[in-house]
């Protein structure tokens, strides 16, 4: 009988799992795409069909497609397992329930607690009617699931009890706060965090809900005034504010259709800005931007616009986020909003406003040139705060083409030569940290230098990778013992190639050889270089000895080596002539 894992393997295309996350390709027999794991231009991240395998050439992490979900989401194996068998519609019989991984009970309790809320909304006029004022319409309250927090001390503890989750649970959920023992007048017990407030569920990249946002209703009572306007849940097995972006599942095919990521600051901004028809809108929760949110929209687009209010204080607030998202490699654009408003106070007014303004978007370092022309009127001044504020903007730029084209403007802005911008660039500090996007939980392992590869090796290994992939072939279109047999002759004593590495070289020969005519010239070719840079090594030896013998005046060994040297000569120009 087939295990679980065959099972889902069989059904599950491994194409279609790693193609929820990232944009596919066709090469050859693979597709290929830029990794999701690392920050990279080009695209060296490959996934077999037919082996049900994926390789990343730049950061060299591979596997199949449970290794796949472990890596994107941060799973361990046994969640990996149960998302994939829900989806390949496999039930995983040997489940003891206890045994069931924290996470997954965490979402049941989550999906229960969002299903609450959603109810409470519906029957509690001051919460429908405060959404209605601000402009949110049914279908968006649908879409985005938003709810309402009733304003009592246990109403969801005690529905979630009732569904028969543990007390202890639902405090791992975040949902609930556990009274101190110092609190006498209030007695031990656990109480409901989010109480009288309009509920935003923040969902994770597949869409359950992993944590809340909530907002306190205006005018509910005195106590509110003491309270802040939005808490969210805290961080938790599931919730973690650095890699949570609001809106993510409702926002993610058209920010890979548009190519391009809106970042606003509110959630009623994301929702009302769904309603305007601009759809590719995320915003964070409770925090600024940061690596974990970049390394997850990096897998859909690498171009970021922010939106903020033009104002001194919008742009500090926004400044942070902007150094951060340039040094992860994002290209940024900044929307600016009128003074005091944002996205969401757009569009109630009129969305045609909202959609103007993202029209208006220029690229960060446009956008700091005119801010700075326009409130720096003197020249030398400006220079100053060109220096200062824009330089560092500059120098965080990847491309270096980027960076020419922009001294060259900054430069024209300021009516002086470039060169003495490029020497204050290299004064600026270089970012600190690598610039390396840390993606999906536990990877962050930088990438061990490679050693420096010879022709030679490259050789070697394309031989090596050929055995490998015809070995694993089929229909081989080779003889794969007689090679591997000629192969062994170039090495010196038995190598172990690990699993990972083979998955690499196969991946390799398959890009290289998958389409040609004919493979064993191919083969002949490789073989003939292989015999070269053998002989072009005897003969540097050979040299060598020549070089000694000379030196301590021995004739007898300048001949033996002036032999020796001619020999390869000889076989040298028998091998090109014959190549
Ligand atoms: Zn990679």
């Amino acid at each position: 009988m087939q295990t679980p894992v065959e099972q889902i393997k069989e059904r599950l295309s491994i194409v279609d799992v790693v193609g929820e996350y990232v944009k596919l390709e066709r090469a050859g027999k693979a597709f290929r795409t830029r990794c999701p794991f690392h920050n990279e231009k080009t695209a060296s991240f490959y996934v077999s069909p037919e082996r049900g395998s994926w390789h990343c050439f730049g950061c060299h992490r591979g596997g199949d497609i449970f290794s796949f979900m472990q890596e994107i989401e941060g799973y361990d194996f046994r969640a990996a397992l149960e998302a994939l068998a829900t989806r390949a519609g496999v039930t995983l019989t040997n489940v003891n329930p206890k045994e069931q991984s924290l996470k997954h009970e965490l979402l049941r309790l989550l999906e229960e607690a969002t299903l609450f809320y959603q109810r409470a909304l519906l029957t509690t006029a001051e919460p429908k009617e405060y959404l209605k004022n601000r402009g949110i319409v049914a279908e968006s309250v649908r879409r985005f699931r938003i709810g309402y927090a009733p304003r009592e001390w246990r109403a969801l503890f005690d529905h979630l009890k009732s569904k028969g989750f543990s007390p202890a649970r639902i405090e791992d959920s975040g949902l609930a706060v556990r009274r101190g023992d110092s609190s006498v007048s209030l007695g031990a017990g656990h109480y409901d965090r989010f109480r009288g407030r309009i509920i935003f569920p923040i969902g994770n990249t597949e869409g359950s809900v992993i944590g809340f946002s909530g907002r306190i209703l205006p005018g509910a009572d005195t106590d509110t005034e003491k309270e802040a306007k939005y808490i969210n849940t805290p961080q938790t097995a599931l919730y973690d504010k650095s890699r949570a972006l609001f809106g993510y599942r409702e926002a993610k095919e058209s920010i890979r259709h548009e190519d391009l990521a809106i970042l606003v600051e509110g959630q009623m901004d994301v929702v009302l800005s769904h309603q305007a028809g601009v759809r590719n809108v995320v915003a964070v929760s409770g925090t600024a931007l940061t690596t974990g949110h970049l390394g997850i929209l990096w897998r859909l687009t690498e171009k970021l616009l922010m939106a903020f209010d033009a104002d001194a204080a919008g742009i500090a607030a926004a400044e942070r986020s902007i150094y951060t998202a340039l040094e992860a490699g994002f290209d940024v654009s900044v929307a600016t909003l009128p003074e005091g408003r944002d996205p969401a106070d757009l569009v109630r007014e009129l969305p045609s406003r909202w959609h103007d303004a993202l029209q208006g978007a220029l690229h960060v370092i446009d956008f700091y040139l005119t801010v700075l022309s326009r409130t720096v009127p003197d020249v030398r001044q400006r220079g100053r705060a060109v220096r200062e504020r824009v330089l560092p903007l500059v120098s965080r730029l990847r491309s270096e083409i980027d960076k020419a084209h922009f001294i060259g403007k900054i430069a024209a802005s300021l009516s002086i030569p470039e060169e003495p911008l490029w020497r204050e660039l290299s004064r600026v500090n270089a970012p600190k940290g690598t610039g390396e996007i840390p993606l999906a939980g536990k990877i962050s392992a930088l990438v061990p230098d490679q050693p420096v590869k010879t022709a030679q090796s490259i050789a070697h290994d394309r031989l090596r990778g050929i055995c490998y992939w015809q070995e694993r072939s089929k229909r081989p279109l080779i003889e794969v013992a007689a090679l591997t047999e000629t192969l062994a002759e170039f090495e010196e004593g038995a190598s172990v190639v690990s699993d990972a590495r083979k998955e690499e070289l196969i991946f390799e020969a398959e890009q290289m050889y998958g389409s040609v005519e004919k493979l064993d010239v191919e083969i002949k070719s490789l073989l003939q270089s292989l015999s070269e840079y053998r002989l072009r090594e005897s003969f540097s030896r050979a040299m060598e000895d020549l070089k000694r013998a000379e030196v301590a005046g021995d004739t007898v060994a300048v001949q033996t080596a002036l032999k020796e040297c001619q020999r390869i000569t000889q076989q040298l120009n028998n091998l090109q002539r014959h190549g």
